[in-house]
């Protein structure tokens, strides 16, 4: 599964933090994913804790931050906002020449105790 995949990457990422922070444990990690980015965030948000039983990040809690997409239109040079990759441009109908935002799927913060 894609997002257990993520949510292992995560882990990783987070413990490697927290070493290098001399810490025993995390309070709050905030994962920012764009609505264009392909990831559920329900089935994350549950890898996630499935991954971060016994481990430091056990007790954290998990905020995801969904990035808004955004797609342009070459047709009517208008930049809109899109849900999901199929969002077509309301002005002419077209699908998106360029995606400009909503692809990211990153960790924002990582607070430590
Ligand atoms: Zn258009």
């Amino acid at each position: 599964m894609h997002e257990l995949s993520i949510a292992l990457n995560i882990l990783d990422i987070v413990q490697e933090e927290c070493r290098r922070a001399e810490s025993s444990s995390v309070a709050e990690v905030v994962i920012r994913v764009g609505t264009l980015s392909g990831v559920d965030t329900e089935a994350l948000t549950t890898c996630l804790h499935v991954a971060s039983r016994d481990t430091l990040m056990q007790d954290a809690r998990i905020r995801i931050d969904r990035q808004q997409g955004r797609g342009w239109c070459s047709g009517c040079f208008t930049e809109f906002e899109m849900e999901d990759i199929l969002t077509l441009c309301p002005g002419c109908l077209q699908p998106a020449s360029e995606l400009r935002a909503g692809q990211e799927m990153q960790i924002d913060s990582i607070l430590v105790e």
